[in-house]
C-alpha cells in the first residue's frame, strides 16, 4: 500500500496547482489521472508543450520535487475504507492511502441528440480538437464548429491550426446575450487579451449567432448540416466533412458522488459542493476545478491552490486565494448566464433518433418514462460503457431526469484487477 499526505485525483490545472500548493508545503502528494499524460483538457498533450507559461511553470516545478509521485492511466476502482483508495494502473491494482484527498476531475461536453448526430464525421467541439491534438488529420477538412460558448473558438482555432477549413462557426446563443458577455469581459481583461487573439486567429471564419443544427445529413458518413438560424423561417445547409457540436461542459461528479460527497444544482449543471476550504461534505476530501461548478482555467488554478494549501494545514496562506477565486467564480456566472441553452433544442430529435450511443436506445423508447431509474431498468439507458456519462446530460435536458445513485467503479475496470484486489 502507498501512502500520501494528499492524494490528488486529476492532472488538470486544477489538480497541478494542488499538488505543487501541498508540495511546497512538504507533504508527500500523490497524483493519478486516467490519461496517459498529466495537462487535463486544455493542456492535452502535456503541459511541457504549452504555449500558456503556467503550464510549464507548474510541471516543471513538480517533476523538481522528490515528494510528488504522478501515476498515468490509474482510475479509481473502488473506496474499501475512509481514507483508501483502490486503483487500477496500466498493469496492477493498488491501494493507495491518504490523509487527504483532493478530487479535481474536471469536466466533459455536454452532446445534445438531433437527426443524424451519430453519423461517423459528427463529433464534439472539444472532441474534435482533442483528436486533433492527438494527432487525427484534419488538413483540407471542411469542419462546422457548433453548439455553445467559448469552447466553440477555442477548438476552431485549433482545427484551423491543423490545417482544417473551418466553414462556419454556429453558436445558439442569441445577439444580446453575447453582448453582456462581451462587455462583462471589461471585468477579466486577461479574458479580453484571449478573446482578441482568438479573433485574430479566425479571421474570415463566419460567426452565425442565434443560430444552432438542426439535423445532419449524408449517405453512410456526414456530408452536410442544417442550420436552424434564429427567428428565420428557412433553414440554410452547409456542405462538410466534420460537424464538431457541443452544447458547453458538465462538471464529472460521479467519484465525488461515489465517496459521499454531497452535490447541488448551480447554472443548470450538478456540481460537488464545497466551503471556502474547498473542503466537501465528507471528511478529509476536497474538491477543486469544474468538479465544483465550470469555470475554465484560472478558477481551476485558483481553486486547485486553495485546496492543495487546505489540505496541507495551511489555511492562512490559502486564504490568500480567496480574491481571485471571487473574481472568477462571478465569471463563471457570467459564462452560464450568456450561454443558457435555447428551448429549442430539447426538440430536436425524433422518435427514432438515438438518444444512449451505448446502447442504441432511442427518444421514442425513452420518452414515455417518468425518471432516470425506470428508463435505465427498461431500456438499458445508460448501462453502457460510458455508464450514462454521453445520455446523461441529454436526458437531463430532454426530461429533466437526473441520476439517482452512483456506484463504484465509475469506469469500465479489468475483470483481472477486481480478482488481484
Ligand atoms: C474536451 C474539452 C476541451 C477543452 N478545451 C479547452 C480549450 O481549448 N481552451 C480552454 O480555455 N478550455 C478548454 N476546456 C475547458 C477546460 O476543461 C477548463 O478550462 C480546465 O482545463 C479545467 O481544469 P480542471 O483541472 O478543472 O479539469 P480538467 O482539465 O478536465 O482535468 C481533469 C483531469 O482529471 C482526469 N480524471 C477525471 N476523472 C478521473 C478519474 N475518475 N480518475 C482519474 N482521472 C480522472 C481527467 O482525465 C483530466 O485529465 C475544454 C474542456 C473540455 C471538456
Amino acid at each position: 500500500m502507498k501512502h500520501y499526505d494528499v492524494l490528488i485525483v486529476g492532472a488538470g490545472p486544477a489538480g497541478l496547482a494542488a499538488a505543487h500548493a501541498a508540495a511546497a508545503q512538504g507533504a508527500q502528494v500523490g497524483i493519478i489521472d486516467d490519461n496517459p499524460l498529466a495537462g487535463g483538457q486544455i493542456w492535452r498533450g502535456g503541459p511541457d508543450l504549452q504555449t500558456d507559461p503556467r503550464a510549464p511553470r507548474l510541471w516543471n516545478a513538480l517533476r523538481a520535487e522528490d515528494n510528488v509521485e504522478f501515476m498515468p492511466q490509474t482510475r479509481v476502482m473502488y473506496a474499501p475504507q475512509p481514507n483508501h483508495l483502490l486503483v487500477q494502473t496500466s498493469g496492477a491494482a493498488l491501494t493507495l492511502y491518504y490523509r487527504k484527498l483532493v478530487l479535481a476531475t474536471g469536466a466533459r461536453e455536454r452532446l445534445l441528440p438531433f437527426p443524424g448526430w451519430t453519423l461517423p464525421g459528427v463529433t464534439g467541439a472539444g472532441g474534435l480538437q482533442a483528436l486533433s491534438k492527438g494527432g487525427y488529420p484534419l488538413r483540407d477538412k471542411r469542419v462546422v464548429v457548433a453548439g455553445t460558448g467559448p469552447l466553440l473558438l477555442a477548438a476552431a482555432a485549433t482545427l484551423r491550426a491543423k490545417g482544417a477549413h473551418i466553414v462556419a462557426i454556429v453558436e445558439q446563443a442569441g445577439t444580446p446575450a453575447l453582448l453582456r458577455f462581451g462587455l462583462g469581459l471589461l471585468a477579466t481583461p486577461s479574458k479580453i487579451t484571449q478573446a482578441l487573439q482568438l479573433a485574430s486567429q479566425l479571421s474570415g471564419v463566419p460567426y452565425l449567432r442565434d443560430s444552432y443544427v438542426h439535423s445532419a445529413h449524408g449517405d453512410g458518413t456526414l456530408q452536410s448540416v442544417q442550420i436552424q438560424r434564429g427567428g428565420e423561417r428557412d433553414q440554410e445547409t452547409l456542405q462538410c466533412d466534420f460537424l464538431a457540436c457541443g452544447y458547453g461542459l458538465l462538471p464529472n461528479v460521479e467519484l465525488a458522488q461515489a465517496l459521499g460527497c454531497a452535490t447541488r444544482a448551480v447554472d443548470g449543471q450538478i456540481a460537488v459542493t464545497v466551503d471556502q476550504w474547498q473542503q466537501t461534505s465528507v471528511a478529509d476530501v476536497y474538491c477543486a476545478g469544474e468538479g465544483t461548478g465550470v469555470g475554465g482555467v484560472d478558477l481551476s488554478l485558483a481553486e486547485g491552490r486553495i485546496a492543495g494549501l487546505a489540505a496541507s494545514g495551511y489555511q492562512q496562506l490559502a486564504q490568500e486565494g480567496f480574491g481571485a477565486r471571487a473574481r472568477w467564480r462571478k465569471f463563471a456566472a457570467r459564462l452560464a448566464r450568456a450561454f443558457a441553452l435555447r428551448a429549442e433544442l430539447r426538440t430536436l430529435a425524433g422518435d427514432d433518433t438515438i438518444v444512449c450511443r451505448c446502447e442504441d436506445v432511442c427518444h421514442g423508447d425513452l420518452r414515455t418514462h417518468t425518471g432516470w431509474r425506470s428508463a435505465k431498468l427498461q431500456t438499458r439507458c445508460g448501462m453502457g460503457p460510458c455508464q450514462g456519462r454521453i445520455c446523461g446530460g441529454a436526458t437531463e435536458i430532454l426530461y429533466g431526469w437526473r441520476p439517482d445513485a452512483v456506484r463504484l467503479p465509475i469506469s469500465p475496470t479489468r475483470v483481472s484487477s477486481l480478482i488481484e484486489s
